[in-house]
């Protein structure tokens, strides 16, 4: 029987069901339909543009970000789907925070919708550090579609976890 440890935190009937829907194939040709897209986002610098530019629409006034990049180490899971890092720096005086967001490379080339999904995860940190409620509001209030968007990645990584045919 399948584990799903990307659906760890969803009931067992929701599993039961991606159980089902895995047997019969049908999970690959929904994700294609929903997110044929893919993104031109694909080093660092254009990384960071499009982090900042998202950051300045939605959270302007949360903390500098210092460094985006995309990490080829990361483990999703182990960072529960990114790696939001901070760094206190002194300045002067005063000490100042500053952020880092790594994305897993894995984004590279995923749908733009993931991507995109992943980004308002790591920016909704900026201001609510653990996945509280609040936290999950803000994704939400960012990106309405967010709770489906994140089901949905958790369906893409766990297609690509199974073994495949040769
Ligand atoms: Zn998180």
């Amino acid at each position: 029987m399948q584990t799903l440890k990307y659906l760890a935190g969803y009931p067992e009937h929701v599993r039961e069901r991606v159980r089902t829907l895995l047997a019969e194939d049908r999970i690959a040709p929904m994700l294609r339909e929903r997110y044929g897209a893919s993104h031109a986002i694909r080093t660092d610098r254009q990384l960071y543009e499009y982090v900042v530019a998202m950051k300045e629409r939605h959270l302007r006034q949360a903390v500098p970000l210092h460094k985006v990049v995309y990490d080829r180490r990361l483990q999703v899971m182990q960072h529960a789907l990114g790696l939001h890092t901070s760094v206190s720096r002194v300045q002067g005086h005063r000490l100042k925070a500053s952020r880092e967001i790594r994305i897993d490379a894995v984004f590279i080339d995923a749908p733009a919708d993931f991507l995109r999904m992943i980004v308002v995860h790591e920016l909704a940190h900026l201001r609510e550090p653990d996945h509280t409620r609040a936290f999950y509001q803000l994704c939400s209030h960012i990106e309405p579609d967010y709770h489906r968007l994140e089901f949905d990645l958790r369906l893409y990584l766990t297609l690509r976890d199974l073994p495949r045919d040769a």
